[in-house]
């Protein structure tokens, strides 16, 4: 009967369909399980050895990126710790970042004894280094410098405060190491030795950026990218900030919701401007 036959091929058709959607899911997921073996070779893991090459490689970038962002001049220097050896740092010989080169950099213990310094000098101040590594295992990276917008803020009692979202790394309150509490009225203002690099390291205590009264800042990061994010932003956020005071009226600064919201997306916002950063340090650094 013509009636009940349309139903039952109707029926029969819409089983075909079921298999075919059924072969259609086992194909997938067979060449899937097929593929995942190379999908992981795509992406092997990198040795230790391979990845303080990057780094290395890296920190010469980001020597010349500190100076062409106008945050080192002839001074100021930027580390990262071995993925090795977590209880070693590579930085450069005692030199200008902007010419910074792979040949440059030396590596170091914690007690600051270069590894194989073949006769290069090291920077006086690299206990600034050595002395947050050892009681931050967080951080992987340091950058010292005498970034210039930060000094008015070392110097009076207004604090370096968020005001715009790049800054929002700024939202715990930013300390300012004061050197005569530890060495004395009678420096020259350096940190030329362990006692003064572990004061400073206790002065960041789990921050981000501690400013130094009279002299510079110190910025960390979770990765060298992150150290440089910061430290070039902490220039901004300050130049941003004594304008915002000339001004004079009321700032409204970020709140901590606001900080904590834009500063959670900051090691993936970092490889933008690490991009742009890069290509201009390097055609820059052509045009000399
Ligand atoms: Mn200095």
């Amino acid at each position: 009967m013509p009636l009940r036959k349309f139903p039952l091929e109707k029926e029969k058709s819409m089983s075909r369909k079921s298999i075919h959607r059924l072969l259609l899911i086992a194909a997938i997921s067979y060449f899937s399980a097929l593929a995942a073996p190379v999908l992981a070779q795509d992406k092997p893991v990198k040795t230790p050895e391979q990845q303080d090459a990057e780094n290395i490689a890296d920190l010469v970038l980001a020597n010349h990126i500190i100076a062409d962002q106008g945050v080192v001049d002839g001074f100021g220097h930027v580390s990262v710790r071995s993925v090795k050896n977590p209880n070693h740092y590579f930085i450069s010989r005692s030199r200008a970042p902007a010419l910074v080169t792979a040949d440059d950099i030396m590596e170091y213990d914690l007690d600051d004894n270069a590894i194989d310094p073949r006769g290069r000098s090291s920077y006086l101040e690299r206990f600034i280094h050595s002395e947050i590594y050892k009681v931050r295992p967080d951080v992987q990276a340091v950058i010292h410098s005498h970034s210039a917008a930060v000094i008015p803020f070392g110097v009076s009692d207004v604090p370096l405060k968020p005001i715009s979202h790049m800054g929002g790394f700024l939202i715990s309150a930013v300390p300012v190491f004061e050197i005569r509490e530890t060495g004395g009225n009678e420096t020259d203002m350096l940190i030329r030795n362990k006692a003064l690099g572990a004061a400073l390291a206790a002065k960041l205590g789990s921050g981000s950026v501690a400013l130094m009264r009279g002299h510079g800042d110190v910025v960390v990061g979770r990765s060298l990218k992150t150290a440089v994010f910061h430290a070039v932003y902490t220039e901004q956020n300050a130049r941003l900030q004594a304008e915002a005071l000339r001004l004079g009226g009321k700032i409204t600064f970020l709140n901590e919701v606001e900080a904590a919201k834009i500063g959670a997306q900051n090691d993936v916002l970092v490889e933008r401007p690490w991009e742009i950063w890069k290509n201009q340090a390097m055609s820059h650094a052509a045009q000399k």
